[in-house]
């Protein structure tokens, strides 16, 4: 505490990541990392990134990554906005696109960034709580739009840390009642088995969907995320991005970036076997006691009716194996998010568990 902290840093607080140990030998399974390295055309694309390249500035407008999206998705480069990882781009969209006279609509169990970002900005939040069966409850979020009380929606889909999937067509009716505010998908882990939002762009003019290349193309060292939306709402983001950072991605990320995009063969192989992989974890865990949420992402989420998840979570890091647990809601305090590994990271986490259950 200092007296010279700005009001607004008195009211923050900050955002804790999963913590990235130096330690060797850990099996890191709790950042929802991809397990394998990016493709090579990757690593050489950026290895081609010297002298002359690194002399001068970057594009400001990233044109050669926004193209490749673009083309990755069928959509026009005005259709894209990229950022410093889609955290970053998620931070541009509640300032250029929330308003402040209603609340952000997000469920309680969502990514925690959300209202980390909405306090910074002064952005009220309403948290709305997920059903039973973990569900998101479209119907709660017409009410209150209805009622003029939606400033904008985000959530995650598949949700995170829960890994389940909202289906398009519930996403089309919130966006058919919720036309006069800003929704926000955040689908950072869609590539693994979700319904992807980003074919309704042309439709609703009020949708952003974001993405990132940190986990089903292997890049999350790299920063690089984007945003697909109607071109009033890339607008509004890149008006933001040149009031506070002109050049957000460096030559090195935008090279690697484009050719992550345009490797379709690498990224495809890719995600299969890690969907593979975590069909084998979900089943391997339900052998073992655990009731296993379903999931469409690179991680489960599961707990063990006879374990608390702070214990097992601390357990199994004595056996050199990392997972994820959230104290909060307590809800969820016992489940454990497992992010998918390789087969032998697998093998790893589930010998680990014989000893520790
Ligand atoms: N959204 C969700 C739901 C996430 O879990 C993450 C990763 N922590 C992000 C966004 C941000 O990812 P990145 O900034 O690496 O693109």
């Amino acid at each position: 505490m200092s007296r010279y902290w700005s009001d607004v840093v008195h009211r923050l607080t900050p955002y804790v990541p999963g913590e990235q140990p130096r330690i060797e030998g850990l099996v890191k399974l709790n950042t929802n990392e991809c397990p394998y390295g990016p493709s090579e055309a990757v690593l050489a694309a950026m290895a081609a990134q010297t002298g002359e390249a690194l002399r001068l500035y970057p594009d400001p407008q990233s044109s050669a990554l926004r193209e490749a999206i673009a083309a990755h998705h069928g959509l026009k480069p005005a259709q894209v906005f990229v950022g410093n990882g889609s955290d970053e781009v998620l931070a541009h969209a509640f300032l250029a696109l929330l308003k402040h006279e209603a609340p952000l609509l997000h469920p309680d169990i969502s990514y925690s960034f959300y209202p980390v970002y909405a306090k910074l900005y002064g952005i009220q939040t309403r948290e709305l709580p997920l059903a039973e069966d973990f569900g998101i409850r479209v119907d709660d979020y017409l009410a209150i739009a209805r009622e003029g009380g939606a400033g904008g929606i985000i959530f995650p889909n598949p949700n995170a840390p829960t890994g389940m999937v909202l289906p398009r067509a519930e996403i089309r009716r919130l966006l058919e009642g919720v036309p006069d505010a800003p929704v926000v998908i955040d689908e950072a882990y869609v590539d693994f088995g979700g319904e992807s939002a980003a074919a309704l762009i042309d439709h609703y003019p009020q949708l952003l969907v974001t993405r990132t290349l940190s986990k089903s193309r292997a890049l999350a060292g790299l920063r690089v995320g984007y945003a697909l939306g109607d071109p009033a709402l890339i607008e509004a983001l890149i008006r933001v991005k040149d009031s506070f950072n002109s050049y957000p991605l460096d030559r090195v990320a935008v090279a690697g970036a484009v050719a992550s995009m345009q490797d379709e063969a690498w990224f495809a192989a890719t995600c299969a076997r890690i969907v593979a992989t975590r069909e084998r974890l979900g089943a391997a865990l339900a052998d073992r006691g655990f009731q296993v949420l379903p999931s469409a992402a690179n991680f489960v989420f599961a707990r063990h009716p006879g374990h608390a998840g702070a214990a097992l979570a601390a357990a199994l890091r004595e056996h050199k194996v990392l997972v994820r647990q959230f104290p909060r809601p307590t809800r969820i305090a016992d489940f454990l998010r497992i992010s998918v590994g390789t087969e032998a990271q697998t093998d790893v986490l589930l010998a680990a568990l014989d000893r520790v259950l």
